[in-house]
């Protein structure tokens, strides 16, 4: 099962959950306070190693023709 973290809107707690997928969007309260002010973060683990495999492809931005291209988003 894969973990997920989440955040309380209420408290600015971050907190990680092992849920099912199909449960991975379902309300959750907050372990700080119990609120059902929350919502699901990206995790940044999985944000940084997309970036690896997208740069050792060796591809460049059909736009703009830079390897690091944020303006286009590619
Ligand atoms: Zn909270």
């Amino acid at each position: 099962m894969p973990i997920y973290e989440y955040i309380c809107l209420d408290c600015e707690t971050k907190f990680d959950a092992l849920r099912s997928m199909s449960e991975a969007d379902a309300p959750i309260l907050c372990s700080n306070c119990e609120s059902g002010h929350t919502s699901r973060t990206i995790s940044l683990f999985a944000a940084h190693s997309e970036g690896r495999v997208i740069a050792s492809a060796g591809d460049t931005c059909n736009t703009c023709r830079t390897y690091n291209c944020t303006s286009c988003g590619i």
